[in-house]
């Protein structure tokens, strides 16, 4: 459904909440339509379904004790994955998630407190040791 509004106005519609002539807001998918102050709380959205089909099948999960590797070569040291993200901003993507790892023992003092690290550079570290 587009929501912009062409040159001849704003549509309006019967609206299934108030049961008033109202410019449409929702239009739902059995085709009911809603003013913007009935418009029901939108149901899990396809990215929320998503995001949550792709959290079930990464390798590893918030709470995961890791070992983590710069470019999967230079070892910097075990920690525990606080988050997971798919968003391109962590230089994540949909299929190539990020972990957040905090660090607990740096292989190195330079090591950041936490990085971000993708599957590649992470290998479970097991639950203590
Ligand atoms: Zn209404």
């Amino acid at each position: 459904m587009t929501t912009a509004a062409s040159s001849s106005g704003l549509k309006a519609d019967l609206c299934w909440g108030c049961r008033r002539l109202r410019e449409v807001a929702v239009t739902d998918e059995g085709g009911r339509t809603y003013c913007v102050s009935c418009a029901p709380a939108p149901a899990p959205s396809k990215a929320m379904i998503l995001l949550d089909f792709l959290l079930s099948t990464v390798p590893f999960q918030v709470g995961d004790r890791v070992s983590c590797k710069t470019g999967a070569q230079i070892y910097d040291g075990i920690g525990h994955v606080v988050e997971v993200s798919f968003d391109p901003k962590d230089l994540a993507s949909p299929v190539v998630p990020m972990f957040r790892v905090v660090m607990e023992e740096k292989a190195y003092p330079e090591m950041d407190d936490e990085a971000w690290y993708s599957e590649a550079c992470m290998s479970l570290a097991g639950a203590d040791g």
